[in-house]
């Protein structure tokens, strides 16, 4: 029989119905064994998501405040939904010990998962499941990676009958602590549960039924993707499509589990499956867009001809450890694009050490950029792409201020000002909703 992994995210788990609906959606096809729930997250816009007050319990703590105000909201909404759903989890007991060891913790981690161990411990309860505490069996090194035996020891917790529920978020490193994984990390959680469990499926339940064609706050009808790769995530979820952590899909791309994100509120909707291959008709899957980023222009005569300038400009950046994103050239010049919270306020310095190192003719900075992804694993067999993609801007008047084709053909990269970017997010949409 298969085996299906359910990752639920917060929103659909932040109050006693919702939580009652998704241990509906897992009884309602057997085959759905594994569970990952994250921490309650909000109930409405202005209401806190348990994670949150966990990290502002924590900074009271550090700071020498007294943290009863995080503590006592956390307790009332977990009495709550343990009162409401009738589970017989200790959660006041539970508080009690963890409060006992938030006061020896020097990093945010051990509370910060918290929220997902407690919602676990109820969540489990309730579906009648084995309790799998990720800290005996989600391993990371000393440098935060995971540990592959992690795979192994899971996999052997994971064997057997019946309902598993392992909490989101969290694992332990080699001497036993709690380490989390980034904001949203139960989404990694669930690929390394679906991996472990050797699962044919990881069902990601969430509040959306799956992505758009690009975020639905510039284009509110932008199409719903029915399929895409592995690959073409990845390129989206960088470039600021959020819905999934970017990191999500590492665990389950080597064997090939695919991922389909489903909505809690309309389980019926089919949801947009993440598949290793699939057969591209059309020559956009999406398009991503972030603003944030400052372009540094340098020119030089004849750079073309002196090797090792690349090198240069490169081994700066290193220097002020720096991270880029893209560096197109031209015979005499070369920008380099990094984003904004990469060179903070260092731009100056950057300047200064390229101007002694290099000696560059001319040399500038171009904050106030956007960079637009357009991302598709049939661009390459498809004629006219780009020519495509330059007329919609051009139509919309805004102007291209930097482009850039990646060699695997699947994405073209536009930089604009951030003042054009939903104009020309709107125009490539336009132009590629439809392809004939
Ligand atoms: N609860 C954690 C967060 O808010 C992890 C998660 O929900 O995926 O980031």
């Amino acid at each position: 029989m298969s085996r299906i992994t359910c990752k639920f995210g917060g929103t659909s788990l932040a109050d006693a119905n919702r939580i009652r609906a998704a241990a509906a959606i897992v009884r309602a096809n057997a085959a759905r064994r594994f569970v990952v729930p994250s921490a309650p997250g909000k109930r409405s816009d202005d209401d806190k998501k348990i994670t949150d007050l966990f990290y502002a319990w924590f900074h009271m703590v550090t700071d020498g405040l007294d943290p009863a105000q995080p503590r006592a909201i956390i307790t009332e909404r977990f009495l709550e939904l343990a009162h409401d759903l009738g589970t017989k989890v200790d959660i006041a007991g539970e508080l009690e010990r963890i409060a006992d060891t938030a006061k020896t913790c020097d990093t945010p981690d051990y509370l910060a998962s918290r929220g997902e161990y407690l919602n676990g411990l109820i969540v489990a309860d309730l579906l009648g499941a084995a309790f799998v505490d990720p800290a005996d069996c989600i391993k990371f090194n000393f440098e935060a990676q995971l540990d592959p035996r992690t795979y192994e020891m899971l996999g052997e917790r994971l064997d057997g009958p019946g309902l598993f529920v392992v909490p989101g978020f969290y694992g332990s490193d080699p001497n036993g602590e709690i380490r989390t994984f980034s904001r949203g990390g139960s989404d990694v959680t669930g690929s390394i549960v679906a991996r472990a469990s050797k699962s044919d499926l990881y069902e990601n339940w969430t509040d959306v039924s799956g992505f758009r064609m690009t975020d639905p706050r510039i284009v509110p009808n932008a199409k719903r993707i029915d399929e895409i790769t592995y690959a073409e995530l990845r390129e989206l979820a960088y470039m600021g499509a959020s819905v999934l952590h970017d990191e999500a899909i590492f665990p389950v791309r080597g064997p090939g589990i695919p991922i389909n994100i489903r909505n809690t509120n309309a389980p019926d909707d089919p949801g947009t499956m993440i598949v290793a291959t699939r057969k591209a008709t059309h020559p956009v899957a999406g398009i991503a867009a972030r603003k944030g980023f400052t372009m540094i222009n340098i020119e030089k005569t004849l750079m073309n001809k002196e090797i090792g300038f690349g090198r240069k400009v490169l081994g700066v950046l290193v220097e002020h450890g720096v991270n880029f994103e893209h560096m197109p050239t031209g015979i005499d010049t070369i920008s380099l694009i990094v984003k904004d919270e990469e060179i903070k306020n260092h731009g100056e310095a950057i300047l200064r050490s390229i101007q002694r190192i290099c000696e560059p003719d001319n040399i500038s900075l171009l904050p106030g950029l956007a960079l637009i992804a357009t991302v598709g694993l049939g661009m390459s067999s498809h004629v006219g792409v780009a020519a495509r993609l330059c007329t919609a801007l051009a139509e919309a008047r805004v102007n291209i201020r930097v482009i850039d084709q990646g060699s695997s053909e699947m994405n073209i990269i536009v930089g604009v000002m951030e003042s054009d970017l939903e104009a020309a997010v709107r125009a490539i949409y336009n132009a590629f909703e439809s392809w004939d």
